[in-house]
């Protein structure tokens, strides 16, 4: 297959030179082939794509003016170009990042228009301004204004879907972005811009600027940016929130996490198996809400510890693009290394029931055997840290409290879930859980509710009403009293 090459970069509505002739090269995790290069921005581009977002928002007549109705019918048109592409995206995002090409249909392709049309939805159902009458005389006119130009910084583990848990609500608020992708996956980015040019998206309204930490921090501090939204690991989070204290600039923070599944001592799980993966290993491990600490009763623990084992044994391994895969490589060597030194500190920890080694047959690609460790103490490292890999540790308790206990035991506090043949008494151990999502038998980031985390997970919330209301500031008008 030949490479696919952009020389161009995304910004202010155009394809532009860069500003300097550095790339990012893409390698396939699953062959280690070359698969695409694109420019990496620079500071300069970095300064000419914001230029191009403020100009857009802050122009009489620009985007933040329109009509909520009329950026609707602008996001309707940037939803059908992506339609348009979906095959191609779900195809790019598995080449790049090794998501089951299944997934990748749902997460990459279905999800982002969704989101737009999601949200010009409810940019319109609702007024934005509303009059209050006074107890002091006067009224009060109350609006939510779109907050500004938002920097928006994404990771490489799911690139399309999370780019718009940004993208939708900014833009449907009136709200103009500059994007920056992972270094992994970039090429998804350059479809989303090609589908942005076809759909004819005002200049400015959304510009793309690849590249590594270095640019992403340069946008982080950028005096043109007025809101910063960031999803990716709890360290790089920590600095992000750390610039924006300094800077007084409003941050949306999705981190890292190390959620739960409490399975109950009435729990089906063989009948609630492919929810129960959907879960916990999706993505081959690399999902920030999985519930990677399974927490299993001593009642019935052999029993549970033997339902995973068979479940991560029964695991088609392979090719992402092959739709029969059910986990396919990691996205990186130096992640699979990670991965690996965990395993390594698991075996020590814990007892390895299956998995722990790279698959055999596979020469190439960053694979690694799905993993369960049983056995293992909360406190151990592979229980508290992010592993971010298909590798779970299986948790004795004895009873509920004590598995509610354990379950908020952590640093972390993103998802969760709770398996019970008893879905009421599952959701009355699910509000005890300290976590900003928990789902019941199954787990799934429905768009009408908010998503995110407390504790290191993060700060703020994405989806439903709420993932708008993070694009929009309050503004107060006393008029006079009659
Ligand atoms: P990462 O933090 O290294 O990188 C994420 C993004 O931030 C990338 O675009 C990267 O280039 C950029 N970046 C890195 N350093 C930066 C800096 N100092 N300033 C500004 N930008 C910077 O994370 P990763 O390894 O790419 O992604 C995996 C992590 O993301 C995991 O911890 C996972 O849990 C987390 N994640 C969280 C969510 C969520 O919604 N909570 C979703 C997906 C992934």
């Amino acid at each position: 297959m030949p490479a696919i090459d952009y020389r161009e970069l995304y910004v202010g509505g155009q394809w532009t030179h860069p500003a300097t002739a550095d790339t990012i090269a893409v390698h396939s995790p699953t062959t280690e082939e070359l698969i695409g290069s694109v420019p990496r921005a620079s500071e300069p581009d970095v300064d000419a794509a914001v230029a191009a977002a403020r100009a857009a928002f802050d122009e009489p007549g620009g985007w933040a003016s329109w009509h909520p109705k009329q950026r609707g019918e602008a996001l309707e048109q940037f939803a059908a170009e992506l339609d348009a592409r979906g095959a191609e995206t779900a195809a790019r995002v598995s080449m790049q990042n090794g998501m089951p090409i299944w997934l990748a249909q749902q997460f990459e392709t279905i999800f982002p228009p969704l989101l737009l049309r999601y949200y010009s939805d409810v940019m319109n159902s609702a007024p934005v301004e509303e009059e209050r009458p006074g107890m002091l005389g006067g009224t009060s006119l109350v609006s939510r204004q779109p907050v500004g130009v938002v920097g928006a910084i994404v990771p490489w583990n799911v690139p399309q879907g999370i780019s718009f848990l940004k993208v939708a609500p900014a833009l449907a608020a009136g709200c103009t972005v500059v994007l920056k992708p992972a270094e992994q996956t970039v090429l998804d980015a350059f479809l989303m811009a090609e589908a942005a040019v076809a759909a004819g998206l005002p200049a400015g309204v959304l510009n793309v600027v690849p590249g590594g930490a270095d640019i992403g921090a340069y946008l982080v501090s950028h005096p043109g940016i007025d809101k910063i939204s960031f999803t990716g690991s709890t360290t790089t989070g920590r600095a992000i929130a750390e610039t924006c204290g300094r800077l007084l600039r409003p941050v949306t923070l999705e981190l890292g996490g190390k959620s739960a599944a409490i399975v109950l001592d009435d729990a089906d799980l063989g009948a609630s198996i492919e929810s129960f993966f959907g879960a916990t290993l999706l993505n081959n491990g690399q999902i920030c809400w999985l519930s990677t600490r399974v927490l299993a009763p001593r009642s019935r623990y052999t029993e549970i510890v033997d339902t995973i084992t068979d479940l991560a044994r029964s695991l088609t391994i392979g090719d992402p693009l092959d739709p029969k895969t059910k986990i396919g490589p990691l996205v990186s060597s130096r992640q699979r290394e990670r991965v690996e030194g965990y395993i390594a500190k698991g075996k020590l920890e814990g007892r390895l029931t299956t998995g722990g080694s790279r698959p055999p047959g596979f020469d190439q690609g960053w694979f690694v055997e799905p993993t369960v460790f049983a056995d293992v103490d909360n406190n151990a490292t592979i229980s508290r840290e992010e592993i971010f890999g298909p590798v779970l540790s299986v948790v004795p308790y004895g009873d509920e409290s004590e598995a509610i206990a354990i379950a908020n035991d952590s640093a972390y506090g993103l998802g969760g879930t709770v398996w019970s043949s008893d879905a009421g008494r599952a959701t009355e151990v699910a509000r005890k859980v300290r976590s900003g999502t928990v789902g019941v038998n199954h787990y799934v980031n429905e768009p009408v509710a908010p998503f995110g985390g407390i504790k290191d997970s993060g700060m703020g919330r994405e989806l439903g009403p709420e993932g708008l209301h993070a694009y929009q500031v309050y503004k107060t008008i006393y008029l006079p009293p009659a």
